[in-house]
């Protein structure tokens, strides 16, 4: 078992939830095995420390600071990260998102997403001795929010595992896959203008989604595409009535404002597009501008919004997450981060380049991060694409370089919920050395899971039950 003991509430929160989605809520509890804490206690022997420096332990550098930049040293801890870099902020677009899919390091004192101490140059560190070993990061929430994730889940699973104890861990790629790629378009306006996209995703053999605002005309060529991205096995999510900001919650942020609060976003969408497709509609939504105030997540769940796609580094850091699954102070709801925005406004000016597409790719590859990316259909605005040509030239080049990795997994914003789904309700036993994983009661995907220990994948073992 893995126990997790924090004073801060808040953090305690964040932090637990993020453990559930990694480990399963099964392994969390009381033990003497593993800790994960805001402070170090005796009798552990492996112990993570999110926050303040321990004073009493000599920690050798992982991650170090320069610049407002965290760069990672060569360690085993450090072996599945493509990306050795974690900047402080960074963006792709102004203040808007960050393609590489991370969150902020803030520099507000006092928030729990900073530096626990900004005078220490150390962001992660390791301190170990025959006995024990503690990995620390100087941050009360630790990397939560981003791909460094991957060093927490290395360090519970397999880091020492000949003398240490270890656990496995929930891996986000389904068992079968060695890697997994979803794509969406968010049709804030004119949906059959994604037709194009959509019929160069067919030809690649991965299903589309469409995300619908549905205060907008349905005509007959964007009821046709609804017809046939269901027909070609892709999905269809609502992506509130307005697009209002917050989803309709008060906020001090620009924009249009909403006629009702989140529940009449939700249920109003939820209602039009039931009545449109027959009822082929699922329980998720894909939040506008990626905001999720916490105050609207419980009036999604009462309009029948159980997931939601969001996570991006400019609000709402508690809903950036580095794992899908389970989120935190709001019972029953889960959460994918697709942050990755495919734009021609970070394209066209740098020369056509996809390199920074391929670098949050390669990166998902290697921490088996679920890859979430999206576009936009044109409108009035043309998300900095010069042309259609010229857009579908770029997603095409980028998708032959994903397709060139072995066991992809192309999967709708659907089969990827369902997935999250599954994993917040999934369970893992740990009996006489081997570890068994079970799907909850009603599981919603065809996938099934995998699970990483000791430096091994380890395939599914049937329930026995
Ligand atoms: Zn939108």
């Amino acid at each position: 078992m893995i126990t997790v003991s924090f004073q801060n509430h808040e953090v305690r929160e964040l932090v637990n939830l993020a453990i559930f989605r990694s480990l399963t809520r099964s392994q969390v509890g009381s033990g003497t095995e593993i800790l994960v804490s805001d402070r170090f206690e005796s009798g552990f022997k492996k112990q993570i420390i999110f926050g303040s420096r321990p004073n009493h332990r000599h920690f050798h550098t992982i991650g170090g600071i320069n610049d407002s930049i965290v760069r990672f040293q060569d360690h085993p801890l450090t072996r599945n990260l493509y990306l050795k870099e974690r900047h402080f902020e960074r963006y792709d677009f102004p203040n808007e998102w960050n393609n590489l899919g991370y969150g902020k390091i803030e520099t507000t004192p006092g928030s729990h997403f900073g530096l626990a101490d900004p005078t220490d140059p150390t962001y992660c560190g390791i301190s170990e001795s025959e006995s024990d070993c503690v990995l620390w990061f100087n941050r009360s929430v630790g990397p939560i929010d981003g791909f460094d994730w991957r060093i927490v889940e290395d360090f519970i699973s397999d880091y020492r595992h000949e003398s240490l104890p270890t656990l496995p861990v929930l891996s986000e790629i389904p068992a079968g896959y060695r890697a997994a790629a979803t794509f969406r378009i968010d049709c804030d306006e004119a949906i059959e203008s994604g037709r194009p996209l959509f019929e160069l995703y067919r030809k690649h053999d991965f299903p589309f989604t469409l995300a619908i605002k549905t205060e907008q005309d349905f005509t007959p060529g964007a009821m046709a595409l609804i017809e046939e991205v269901i027909e070609g096995g892709g999905s269809i999510l609502i992506h509130s009535h307005t697009h209002a900001p917050e989803w309709g919650e008060p906020s001090s942020r620009p924009g249009p404002r909403s006629r009702g609060d989140a529940f009449f976003e939700a249920s109003t969408s939820l209602s039009i597009l039931r009545d449109r497709l027959a009822g082929r509609v699922n329980s998720y939504a894909v939040s506008p501008f990626h905001q999720n105030p916490r105050v609207a997540l419980p009036k999604l769940l009462k309009a029948g919004i159980d997931g939601f796609i969001g996570g991006i580094i400019c609000n709402d850091p508690e809903y950036l997450i580095a794992r899908g699954g389970a989120v935190p102070f709001c019972e029953g709801m889960i959460s994918h981060s697709e942050q990755c925005m495919f734009h021609g406004d970070c394209i066209h000016p740098i020369g056509e380049s996809i390199d920074v597409y391929l670098a949050a790719w390669e990166n998902a590859v290697r921490t088996e991060t679920f890859f979430g990316y999206l576009d936009h259909p044109f409108s009035n605005y043309h998300y900095g694409w010069k042309s259609e040509e010229a857009r579908l030239d770029a997603h095409e080049r980028f998708l032959h370089r994903i397709n060139e990795v072995p066991g992809l997994l192309k999967a709708s914003s659907r089969e990827t919920l369902d997935f999250m789904w599954d994993r917040a309700q999934a369970t893992i036993r740990v009996e006489s050395g081997s570890a068994v994983v079970t799907s909850g009661a009603t599981p919603r995907s065809r996938f099934q899971f995998k699970l990483r220990w000791k430096s091994k994948q380890v395939d599914p073992i049937p329930n026995p039950l």
